[in-house]
């Protein structure tokens, strides 16, 4: 008998028949003798619906009463889950994240997990009953309701798995496992059967939504072993395991892409040491998370420094370079949010010349312009204009053998 965390995704609760699948599905998972833990996601694009109110009403939308709205879009899943549940003869109870003992930092709307005490949950296990936990959401440490990030629910689903010891952290999705890219880009992608932690956290990184990047940290500083698979067709997906030294690794195992960042230049900077650190302290210290930086080389002893930020942080470091500015002298701050980035991902690129090469080909020859480009040891990637980041996602997809049937 194991004990199973399955965490459904906002489509796979998006309507009463969805829902009342899914409780059939845990149903039959405790069935053939296993515990259950389930986490939910809103339904639909209910968090999307909330969030377009709240700017219906307020211009600035203060980010504790956010939180507070925002978290009613999983309270309505996990009830409807729960009562589902009872529906098919499984006893089961809902709890909040609060509830769930899923304490935080006070960092609304990002708030990080700083402890875990899922008591109740066990109580209710022990009981016999099946947990419904509404995803996204904890407490603070000064007892505000906050959320975790877009997408936060993957963070609860594998924080309640590392904290209650689970044998599997199961994301159930609407698709059928993580893919060699976004499926409804590529349509010739094809699901991995695996993937390695380090390939996950750099597709994740760079826009493979499928899985939050701060789950995928979770789990592998946990060893929470993850499998993404589909609530449609219920067939194996993927499995998130570290990496198999025995096994052959693929050059490129997935082509991301991403459009939810802007580009900041802050140009006519003096080029002395100490100019950069005054820059992105100021950004850290207003909770901003800085991507991609290239700074130009210098000439007359001045240089460009340019970065990318999540759009929606956009706004505050716009404000955050120019005050910035004035104290430096820089010459001028300008934005740009119509740029997009295309990223190539795989462990076996380490061993591989020639990659980072073929990839600036494909663009070029495609007469895709490169703007920026940033690497790891197994990703490369390039911001390019956001309309051509569709079809070059494809191109690479095809020119790294990676199309599928
Ligand atoms: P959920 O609501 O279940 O959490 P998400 O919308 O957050 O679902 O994530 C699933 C979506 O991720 C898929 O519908 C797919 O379009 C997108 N996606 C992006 N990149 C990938 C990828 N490499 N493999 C699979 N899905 C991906
Ligand atoms: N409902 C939240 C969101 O849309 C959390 C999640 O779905 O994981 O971001
Ligand atoms: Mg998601």
């Amino acid at each position: 008998m194991a004990l199973i965390v399955q965490k459904f995704g906002g489509t796979s609760v998006g309507d009463a028949e969805r829902i009342r699948s899914v409780a059939d599905h845990v149903a039959r998972t405790r069935a053939a003798g296993h515990d259950v833990v389930v986490v939910v996601s809103a339904m639909g694009k209910f968090t999307d619906d909330l969030i377009r109110l709240a700017d219906d009403v307020s211009p600035t939308r203060p980010p504790r009463e956010l939180d507070m709205l925002l978290t009613a879009g999983e309270r309505i899943s996990m009830a409807l889950v729960s009562m589902a549940l009872g529906a098919c003869g499984v006893e089961s109870a809902s709890f909040t994240g609060s509830q769930a003992g899923i304490i935080t930092d006070s960092e609304h709307t990002r708030a990080k997990i700083l402890e875990m005490r899922p008591e109740r949950i066990r109580e209710a296990l022990a009981a016999g009953l099946v947990p419904v936990v509404a995803g996204f959401q904890g407490v603070s440490t000064e007892r505000d309701i906050t959320t975790l990030g877009r997408g936060g629910s993957d963070v609860t689903a594998v924080a309640l798995a590392a904290a209650l010891g689970a044998d599997v952290c199961e994301i159930y999705t609407d698709v059928t496992g993580v893919f060699s890219a976004d499926p409804r880009v590529v349509a010739k992608a094809r699901r991995l059967p695996r993937v390695s932690f380090d390939e996950m956290m750099e597709i994740a990184a760079t826009g493979g939504r499928v899985l939050m990047l701060r789950s995928v940290e979770f789990a592998r500083r946990h060893s929470v072993p993850l499998h993404v698979r589909s609530s449609f067709t219920w067939e194996p997906g993927t499995w998130i395991v570290e990496e198999d030294p025995t096994m052959e690794e693929a050059v490129v195992s997935a082509v991301t892409d991403d459009t939810s960042e802007a580009k900041i230049t802050v140009s006519g900077v003096p080029d002395r040491p100490g100019i950069a650190a005054k820059l992105f302290r100021e950004l850290a210290d207003r909770g901003i998370n800085v991507d991609m930086i290239v700074q130009n080389t210098s000439l007359n002893g001045m240089t460009d420094i340019s970065f990318t930020v999540g759009k929606t942080d956009l706004a505050a470091a716009i404000v955050a370079c120019e005050k910035v500015k004035d104290e430096i002298g820089a010459a001028q701050v300008t934005s740009d949010d119509n740029i997009g980035r295309v990223s190539i991902v795989g462990a076996g690129m380490k061993s591989n010349p020639g990659v980072t090469a073929l990839m600036f080909e494909t663009l070029s020859t495609n007469g895709i312009n490169i703007e920026m480009i940033s690497t790891s040891s197994i990703r490369i990637s390039c911001v390019l204009r956001a309309d051509r980041v569709a079809e070059a996602v494809r191109h690479l997809h095809t020119a790294f053998g990676l199309d599928g049937a």
